[in-house]
């Protein structure tokens, strides 16, 4: 394939030659860069990093410090937003993991960790359910909240901030919805399929039961195809490219066929890697086509709502609310105006901008619990922006960032409330129906 060459010395499967080429070194993405702005050190940033790959490219050793800081980078793609030069940095951070992953070696207990994390637990509905009951229970016997506690408290150090980021159980969980369909409110105007994730399942049910309820007030009908699974986004992330494609594979055939006027996602981390499937699987012939036609279906739940007529029957929400751009949502699909209209369609709602609101939280997949201190520090900026709006909520548009900007509220924040932009829209509408029953 003209122009796909890996120029690794190393396996094959480095940055490409014409990505790193692109990189002219003008430095104007670091202060984009949240890394950078933390550290201020050149080797932690998009333009460092990018140096390193192509040292590495030209046979330079996989060294411990090169992992480090390609580990360090959130992969949050700030720094595409901000290049005029039009460098793809996130698809070389993952040819660069994806290389380290096949040339260095971990430690036994991290590699079994990683297996059963990625290649059993994000796979198996049952293995999810599982956990979220042992989640749940841990949640009802009161073990976590003292946990949480106890590192409110600093009495359990970096074990503390990880215990602020554990996902929480929301039973029932959405796995018994999937392979339903949920008609349309009204006229029929739109078929599309719901994408529901994998923890998401577990920790976001109701999230995905008021992303359904929304698209049926907007005259969808909304199929939930029985056959889907994780996407591979955070696998694609992490290096593992492999397990990333036979994802992808999955989930295509699972909806392709089902004639959808789009296949709709309320994660934001998940649909830019289910936007770039037909990048993905580019080299595999048999599904190369159709992975094309699967990312051209795909649509963020807010980009979808903003782009048809919205059911106007909304009710008010007297609140000032702020909005944190999802990374994957704002530098990975370059959707910044959907969630911010839909928010100011609300009537009551008071928004407030706030400074740096696309710069990341320290989310970013599992980056937040792998690479914690610099996960912290960042969301610990950041809730320094969102106390500055005095919103009562903050509202975003990636589950991920749900989690991470709730430990913020807990650690640093005034109480504020976190919410996905469809929650918002939700209660809207019920608030609408509230005070109109009789229509
Ligand atoms: S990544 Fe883009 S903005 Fe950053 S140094 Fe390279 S060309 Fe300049
Ligand atoms: S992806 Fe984010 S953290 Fe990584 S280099 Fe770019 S701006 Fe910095």
């Amino acid at each position: 394939m003209e122009g796909f060459i890996a120029v690794s010395k190393h396996s094959g499967l480095g940055p490409r030659q014409f990505d790193l080429d692109r990189c002219v070194h003008c430095g104007l993405c670091l202060n984009a860069c949240p890394t950078y702005r933390e550290l201020g050190v050149e080797m932690d940033s998009p333009r460092g990093r990018i140096y390193q790959m192509v040292q590495v490219a030209n046979g330079a050793p996989i060294s411990e410090s090169y992992r480090e800081h390609i580990d360090l980078c959130l992969a949050c793609r700030g720094c595409e937003s901000a290049c005029p030069s039009g460098v793809r940095y996130g698809r070389m951070v993952e040819d660069a993991r994806a290389e380290i992953e096949a040339n260095t070696k971990r430690g036994w207990m991290a590699r079994r960790v990683r297996h059963f994390v990625f290649h059993r637990l994000l796979q198996s509905r049952a293995l999810l359910s599982i956990a979220g009951t042992l989640l749940y229970l841990s949640e009802i016997s009161g073990l976590k909240a003292l946990g949480r506690g106890l590192g409110q408290m600093k009495l359990l150090g970096r074990l503390g901030d990880l215990q602020q980021l554990a996902p929480s159980a929301d039973p029932p969980f959405f796995f018994s919805q999937i392979g339903k369909t949920f008609p349309a409110e009204g006229e029929r105007r739109h078929r599309v399929a719901f994408l529901a994730g994998c923890i998401a399942n577990v920790s976001f049910a109701r999230l995905n039961e008021a992303t359904v309820r929304v698209l049926q007030r907007n005259g969808c009908e909304v199929v939930i195809p029985a056959g889907q699974g994780c996407c591979g986004a955070l696998h694609l992330h992490s290096g593992l490219r492999g397990e990333a494609r036979k994802l992808a594979c999955r989930n295509i055939d699972a909806m392709l066929d089902g004639k959808f006027d789009a296949i709709i996602t309320n994660a934001a981390g998940c649909g830019s890697t289910l936007k770039e499937y037909g990048e993905l699987l580019e080299d595999l012939p048999q599904y190369a086509e159709k992975a094309q036609r699967f990312s051209a279906l795909m649509r963020d739940v807010t980009e979808f709502l903003a782009s048809i007529e919205l059911n106007p029957k909304l009710g008010r929400v007297e609140a000032t609310v702020t909005y944190q751009d999802s990374c994957h949502l704002a530098h990975g699909q370059r959707v910044r105006k959907a969630p911010r209209q839909l928010l100011q369609s609300i009537p009551g709602l008071v928004f407030q901008e706030m400074p740096g609101a696309d710069l990341c939280c320290g989310s970013a997949g599992v980056y937040n619990v792998v690479q914690n201190e610099m996960a912290m520090q960042i969301l610990q900026r950041k809730m320094e922006s969102v106390n500055g709006t005095k919103a009562q909520i903050v509202a975003t548009a990636n589950p991920g960032c749900m989690i991470q900007l709730q430990a913020g509220v807990r650690l640093h924040g005034r109480e504020q409330r976190v919410m996905h932009v469809v929650e918002l829209l939700d209660l809207a509408y019920k608030n609408y129906w509230a005070t109109n029953a009789h229509e």
